[in-house]
């Protein structure tokens, strides 16, 4: 929701309560006191009540001095009041309908009042919509609400400080987008020859691979400026601000032209139809075609070149992605060892981290298996705060350790207090992890192994491989299924006890069987994988079934099976191994 709605909802609640507010003042006040018929009584015989009225066998006055009402309720002792009453020579007015006439009018104005209010708020939200919506932003509007449709492309002050030189470990990226930096440069050189600038370059890779910051270094080196705005931006609730902005960024690419316009999340934008997203389906619609338009009205003499990253390039509509639009896909992969050890190279000169002489920087990329350029970053800083907490003027090893912990494994939760049993089950299922991997070559070593918790877990093993890897043979799945199986196995085995504390392994295991049984062809049910999948490494994102029932069983078995198979090879190995266990553990 929009911070303009919020504010005028906040001042419709206001109104609401202070109008409540009121109404509860208003009755309590004259809400007359109720008193004895002998109070009653007294009060008339000294002369103190005006404006005596019967309601029923209700009797009501008011105090002479101001101090306001009282009521009696006398059915018995009614000709007693009237008595007194005539006795003073008071009237007595029959007639109640004229003060409860009187409560009804002043309520049903200040419900009316409280209509007319929200009537009026209403009227003038839709109504400034509907106007910015026409107009494509600028204006006025009721509390600012115009800057509603304007799009939200942000453009980095003066132009983009990155360079090519601040992008590490992806040099054939580079190579594919140095062209556009050409094109940008001089688009003569590409006209003269009758050559076009495709006019949309898609950047696919995970999270953090560093495709913004190609955006902004293709923009950086070529000098032209770079604006950048999410696809989620576009997704508006109300009817026609999406389109609305999307006219609005046209007219701003059109003034800063040539220039480099940088969508992320391009999937929030142009999601395919009936791919499961929350509703709003034809406004969606209305604001990709609107979006596609603004890409085919611009020519490649516009100057304009459009750059766009996602993590699910699968789910994007295929008119996004036609040639003529976001035709050229580059795949941004994470960073293989030696791309770790440039990218942390940049980050440690660009922050000026000083570092001791025997530092290895290959090293270090060494234990850094998986993580990408964003991650790199953070270590990089994580190492240097750490040196900071130890006193220390250089950054060494240790620091870079301590900071790869904190960003694989999660911060050490070292004030946990857990009790000595459960500490000593803790190290036992590690050990279990340690052994079932320690002892199966095809697995990778334990690196580091704690009874320390550290994020959510209460203990932890961490492995890295000698060398970067892209595949993994049926081997190696099933060596991690084993090793995930080791912890559960060493609490059966050395405690006599199972415990909670695999629930996590446990779920990997299922999610590796699934995988190689469904997805791999790794079972006995034939050359063929089974379900869709949404991508994922290990496939658990199996997304739509395609197989029948029967085959379903099929599946079930096959993993049932698998998973029984390597329960039982590790049982056997924590049998046969459980002095060395136990040393594990009692170390730990
Ligand atoms: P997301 O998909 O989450 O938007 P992204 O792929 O766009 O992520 P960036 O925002 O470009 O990632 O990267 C975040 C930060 O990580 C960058 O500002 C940069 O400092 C660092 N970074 C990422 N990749 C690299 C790299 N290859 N070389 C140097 N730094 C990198």
């Amino acid at each position: 929701m929009s911070r303009n709605v919020k504010i005028l909802l906040l001042i419709g609640g206001l109104v609401f309560a202070l109008v409540a507010v009121a109404t509860c003042i208003r009755l309590f006040h004259n809400q007359p006191q109720e008193i004895s018929t002998s109070e009653f009584i007294n009060l008339i015989e000294n002369g103190q009540l005006t404006k005596i009225h019967i309601d029923g066998d209700r009797i009501v006055g008011e105090r002479k001095d101001g101090s306001g009402g009282v009521t009696t309720t006398s059915s018995k002792t009614m000709p007693l009041v009237i008595a007194a009453i005539e006795g003073q020579n008071q009237t007595i007015d029959y007639d109640e309908e004229v003060s409860d006439n009187k409560g009804q009018w002043l309520s049903s104005m200040i419900n009316i009042l409280f209509l007319v209010m929200l009537v009026f708020i209403g009227y003038t939200i839709i109504r400034s919509f509907r106007a910015k919506a026409k107009d494509g932003g600028g204006g006025g509007g009721f509390f600012g609400t115009g800057n509603m449709t304007q799009d939200k492309a942000v453009r980095l002050d003066g132009q983009s400080k990155k360079t090519f030189a601040d992008i590490g470990g992806i040099d054939e990226v580079l190579e594919e987008v140095k062209e556009i930096v050409d094109f940008l440069r001089n688009p003569d050189r590409f006209r003269q020859r009758g050559a076009r600038m495709p006019k949309g370059c898609l950047l696919v890779g995970q999270p953090g691979v560093g495709k913004t910051l190609i955006g902004q270094a293709v923009a950086g080196e070529a000098g032209v400026p770079f604006f950048s705005v999410s696809g989620s931006e576009f997704d508006e609730m109300f009817v026609g601000v999406g389109s609305a902005r999307v006219r609005s960024l046209k007219k701003k690419l059109k003034e800063n032209a040539p220039c480099v316009c940088f969508i992320d999340e391009l999937e929030s934008l142009g999601r395919k139809r009936g791919v499961t997203h929350s509703g709003g389906q034809e406004e969606k619609q209305n604001t990709l075609n609107q979006f596609l338009q603004l890409m085919d009205g611009m020519d490649s003499d516009s100057g304009i070149v459009f750059m766009a990253a996602s993590n699910q390039p699968d789910v994007l509509d295929p008119a996004i992605t036609r040639a003529g639009r976001f035709d050229r896909h580059i795949h941004v992969p994470p960073p293989d060892v030696r791309g770790r050890e440039i990218i942390l190279g940049i980050h440690i000169r660009n922050n000026g981290v000083p570092l001791t002489e025997d530092l290895d920087l290959a090293e270090v990329a060494k234990i850094t298996y998986g993580m990408t350029g964003a991650d790199l970053e953070n270590l990089v800083n994580e190492a240097a705060l750490e040196a900071t907490r130890r006193n220390l003027d250089i950054v060494d090893f240790a620091c870079f350790s301590e900071a790869a912990d904190k960003v694989q494994l999660g911060l050490a939760r070292k004030s946990l207090i857990i009790t000595p049993e459960e500490k000593s089950i803790v190290c036992v299922h590690e050990s279990g992890h340690v052994l079932a991997s320690y002892n199966n070559p095809a697995h990778d070593l334990p690196q580091k192994v704690t009874c320390v918790p550290r994020g959510p877990g209460l203990g932890v093993t961490h492995f890295a491989p000698d060398s970067d890897r892209y595949l993994l043979n049926k081997e190696q799945l099933l060596a991690k299924i084993e090793s995930y199986l080791g912890g559960r196995v060493a609490e059966e085995v050395i405690i006599g006890q199972i415990t909670t504390g695999a629930s996590n392994d446990l779920e990997m295991v299922k999610a590796y069987a699934m995988a190689m049984v469904t997805k791999y062809a790794m079972g006995s049910l034939g050359q063929m994988s089974f379900g869709k999948h949404a991508g994922g490494y290990l496939g658990q994102d199996a997304v739509e079934r395609d197989y029948s029932e029967q085959t379903a069983q099929l599946i079930d078995e096959q993993v049932r099976k698998l998973v029984g198979d390597c329960y039982l090879r590790v049982r056997d190995l924590i049998d046969a191994q459980r002095e060395n266990l136990l040393l594990v553990a009692n170390a730990l």
